[in-house]
């Protein structure tokens, strides 16, 4: 097959693995940067040019694509794999599955809308609604999200009402969207990563903040070691992939008192965690699901998502 990675840095851990990989198993494989595509969008032949050099474009055709979509060209980036969608080329993951998971809170309310488990989440606009917001989710401790947060990077965590409310007037003064959620204080810094594939788990780990801290995320100082999953969990991860429409994913969940939650699906996980932690050759298995999965067309035309 010829696969193209839609990636924009081919020295990421994850993109060189998939490129490896695909290449073992006898694949023609590219790694193309979003940013330097462009396209014309029509019905008769819509195509999608790759500028390779100031003076070198080349138009792109491949039987699969595997997007690995940075957070931070989101938007363009899925407008591009939108293009090879109109073109019916294979993705792994739809772009308005990426889109949906990449915005919080229309994740949170997808995931209700279909009774998956999840913290207590509030949302609202109007400064006057601080008090409510802050009650729905149970008080102080909580934690505070700005909805396109990655890496950690836009959660916060308020020890009380007085510091949730200065930050939430913060976070409206500055015009962000932002969630109020319920503190699972019970997982003790620790959240289960499950990596979905063509509706299996194919591996999961636990990882554990860094001493000090709330937030388990590996870029930030967390450990990761292998879990077994209850069925409930294993479930929960499947279901919750499903729902956003996402073939490839990592599940994000906290055990909490009141069972396992939710906290984020996302539609590019890194390998490099997961595959240091479990020993698992996560690529290879992506790698094998395109290709008998593409053979029954594009994800657009099977009705996914
Ligand atoms: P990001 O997408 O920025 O990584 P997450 O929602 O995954 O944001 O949160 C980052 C980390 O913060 C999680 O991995 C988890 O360890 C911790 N965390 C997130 N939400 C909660 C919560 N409601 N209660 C306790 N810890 C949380």
């Amino acid at each position: 097959m010829k696969i193209g990675i839609l990636s924009r840095n081919r020295n990421l851990y994850s993109t060189k693995r998939l490129k490896e990989e695909a290449i073992e198993r006898g694949h023609e494989v590219r790694i193309i940067d979003v940013l330097k595509c462009f396209m014309n969008i029509t019905a008769n032949d819509p195509s999608v040019f790759y500028q390779r050099s100031a003076r070198e474009v080349e138009e792109l055709h491949f039987d699969a694509v595997i997007p690995r979509i940075g957070a931070s060209v989101t938007t363009y980036g899925c407008a591009v794999l939108r293009q090879f969608e109109v073109q019916h080329t294979y993705s792994i993951n739809e772009s308005i599955a990426i889109t949906r998971s990449r915005d919080k809170l229309r994740a949170h309310q997808l995931l209700a809308r279909k009774g998956i488990g999840q913290p207590v989440t509030s949302y609202a606009h109007s400064v006057n609604a601080t008090n409510q917001l802050i009650e729905t989710v149970g008080g102080a401790p909580l934690i505070l999200k700005l909805t396109a947060s990655t890496h950690g990077n836009g959660v916060l965590l308020a020890e009380t009402k007085k510091a949730a409310e200065a930050l939430i007037n913060a976070f409206r003064g500055i015009g962000s969207d932002f969630l109020v959620q319920e503190f699972i204080k019970e997982a003790g810094g620790s959240d289960i990563r499950c990596f979905v594939v063509g509706g299996k788990v194919i591996a999961a780990m636990q990882r554990t903040a860094a001493k000090g801290e709330y937030r388990s995320n590996l870029h930030r100082g967390g450990q990761a070691q292998v879990i077994k999953l209850t069925p409930e969990e294993r479930r929960l991860a499947v279901k919750a992939a499903t729902v956003m429409g996402l073939d490839l994913a990592g599940v994000d969940i906290l055990r909490s008192s009141h069972g396992p939650l939710v906290i984020e699906v996302n539609s590019s996980p890194g390998l490099e965690g997961i595959e240091t932690a479990t020993g698992i050759n996560v690529a290879r298995t992506i790698i094998q699901y395109i290709e008998k999965d593409s053979l029954q067309g594009p994800n657009l035309l099977k009705g996914k998502g």
